[in-house]
């Protein structure tokens, strides 16, 4: 079997607030190829499950970022930089919108609403992505979570629909950017997982059956297929891949019915 090696690469993995959270299924499996983690949380209520995750890994350090701030986004790779010979992976799985958001009528998306989910959503990569590029001297591969509202409707999703068609854009106009400096920039379209964030959305409880009832493999997928395609796309085995949507979602995306 080959295995990915990833000693002596640091990895910045955004979004980790419990043991649920994709960015921690994607840290332990970094971290478990040989990777530092630099596990980047938002803020107090959610430090002390981080820390105590995260003692767990091998080769570690965590920082405070809300990436609201754009001065906390700044600081936390001072930290990096003070901690990392280079930056070689950049996970970013954070996402919000306001409760009554996420549920109800798209169209009565009121602009505050819109503003902060598409802030904290989709602007975040593009400061992430900023940050952090001057860091990553041999290259590297930076990389978003999405999901299938981006490109068709699910009522409910409403505006992180939004912003993840933002997101997936922003992740194309990256790769273009950071391309010549041989930093890839994709994105993983997962399909639907229970985690803190799924289940505050309205309607979430169909779509993860619509997925397992209609999908080519007929169920749902786990959150360690996310983590595996986040190590592919870490590894030089996705050396030529950048700018791509990849789907994790057990064929989902494909059906027509
Ligand atoms: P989660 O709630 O565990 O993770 C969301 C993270 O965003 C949390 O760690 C939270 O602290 C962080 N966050 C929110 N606001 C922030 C801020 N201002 N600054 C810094 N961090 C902030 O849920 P998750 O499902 O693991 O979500 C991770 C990513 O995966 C999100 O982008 C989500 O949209 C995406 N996704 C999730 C699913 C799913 O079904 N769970 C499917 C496809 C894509």
């Amino acid at each position: 079997m080959y295995k990915i090696d990833l000693s002596g690469k640091s990895a910045i993995v955004f979004g980790i607030a419990n043991q649920r959270s994709i960015a921690w299924s994607i840290a332990k499996i970094l971290s478990a190829s040989g990777a530092k983690i630099i596990a980047a949380y938002q803020n107090d209520r959610v430090k002390d499950s981080v820390e105590k995750l995260t003692s767990q890994l091998e080769d570690v350090i965590t920082v405070e970022c809300d990436v609201s701030d754009e001065g906390n986004v700044q600081s936390a790779f001072e930290t990096v930089k003070e901690n990392c010979e280079t930056l070689d992976a950049v996970v970013h799985s954070i996402a919000f919108a306001q409760r009554e958001d996420l549920g109800g009528r798209f169209v009565d998306t009121d602009r505050e609403g819109f503003r902060l989910a598409l802030d904290i959503s989709a602007y975040s990569l593009v400061s992430i992505a900023r940050n952090a590029a001057p860091l990553m001297t041999n290259g590297g591969s930076m990389m978003a979570m999405s999901f299938m509202a981006a490109e068709k409707v699910f009522p409910g999703y409403n505006v992180m629909s939004t912003a993840k068609a933002a997101l997936e854009n922003e992740v194309r106009q990256i790769a273009n950017d950071l391309g010549p400096d041989n930093i890839r920039v994709n994105a993983i379209s997962a399909g639907p997982l229970d985690t803190l964030s799924s289940r505050v959305i309205s309607g979430y409880r169909d779509m993860k059956k619509a997925h397992s009832d209609r999908a080519p493999m007929k169920r749902n997928i786990t959150h360690d297929e996310v983590a595996s395609t986040a190590l592919y796309l870490c590894s030089n085995m996705s050396s030529g891949v950048t700018g791509e949507v990849i789907h994790v979602d057990t064929g989902y995306h494909v059906m027509g019915i």
